[in-house]
């Protein structure tokens, strides 16, 4: 299966395509981790992608279709996978039919996460990150609260909260979204791939994981 998730920063792209992914035994390609990882250790695209993501701003598109283009010729991305982050712009998805055209690949869905974004605002600033796994928490929700503060459940690593996670840069990313990413929703509907899960505070990781499944029509 090969999936796209979208969805406004805070509606649980990240931590319902990695359950989902496991579940598939498929990767979660998520372009944000790729970025993060390479600025953890340094290397040249980190350094290019930083100051972008410090303020909540999108990496320039060619970088980004360079770096989804070479993971694609990786072993693991042959069977499947779910699109966590990418594409976020219509520059982005062009090139993405461009790459699978010439895998002879399909999407099979385009998944929109759709979530109030007050809803949102409160989630990500509850959101906290492990140093060593990249395994996501948050404070907002009983059923992924780290069960020691301030400690990762699955390595015991330490949880931080990123620095786009802080509110202004919150909001900057919001609006980033509405003008560049969300336009995305309506180039999948025209395609005939998009799907939309509702979800909100109301619910649970555990209930909006469920929802998504009913709706993929996943066992
Ligand atoms: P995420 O973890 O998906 O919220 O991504 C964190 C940050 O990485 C974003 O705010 C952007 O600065 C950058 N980023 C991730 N994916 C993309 C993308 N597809 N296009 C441009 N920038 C991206």
């Amino acid at each position: 299966m090969r999936y796209v998730f979208l969805g406004a920063p805070g509606a649980g792209k990240g931590t319902h395509a990695k359950k989902l992914a496991q579940k598939l035994g498929i990767p979660q390609i998520s372009t944000g981790e790729i970025f993060r990882a390479n600025l953890a250790s340094g290397t040249e695209l980190g350094k290019k992608a930083e100051s972008y993501m410090k303020s909540g701003a999108l990496v320039p598109d060619e970088i980004v279709i360079n770096m989804v283009e070479k993971r694609f010729g990786e072993s693991d991305a042959q069977k499947g996978f779910i699109l966590d982050g990418f594409p976020r712009t219509i520059a982005q998805a062009k090139a993405l039919d461009a790459m699978l055209e010439k895998k002879g690949w399909k999407i099979d869905c385009a998944l929109d996460i759709y979530i109030p974004i007050e809803d949102a605002v409160a989630r990500i600033s509850n959101r906290r990150t492990c140093r060593k796994c990249a395994a996501i928490f948050n404070l907002c929700f009983a059923d992924i609260r780290p069960k020691k503060e301030g400690v990762c459940d699955k390595c015991g690593g330490e949880l931080y909260q990123r620095d786009d996670e802080k509110e202004a840069t919150v909001r900057h990313r919001m609006d980033v979204y509405a003008a560049q990413t969300a336009p995305l929703i309506e180039y999948y509907k025209n395609k005939g791939l998009l799907k939309t899960v509702q979800t909100s505070n109301k619910l649970s990781a555990d209930q909006t994981f469920e929802l998504i499944q009913k709706t993929l029509g996943v066992k």
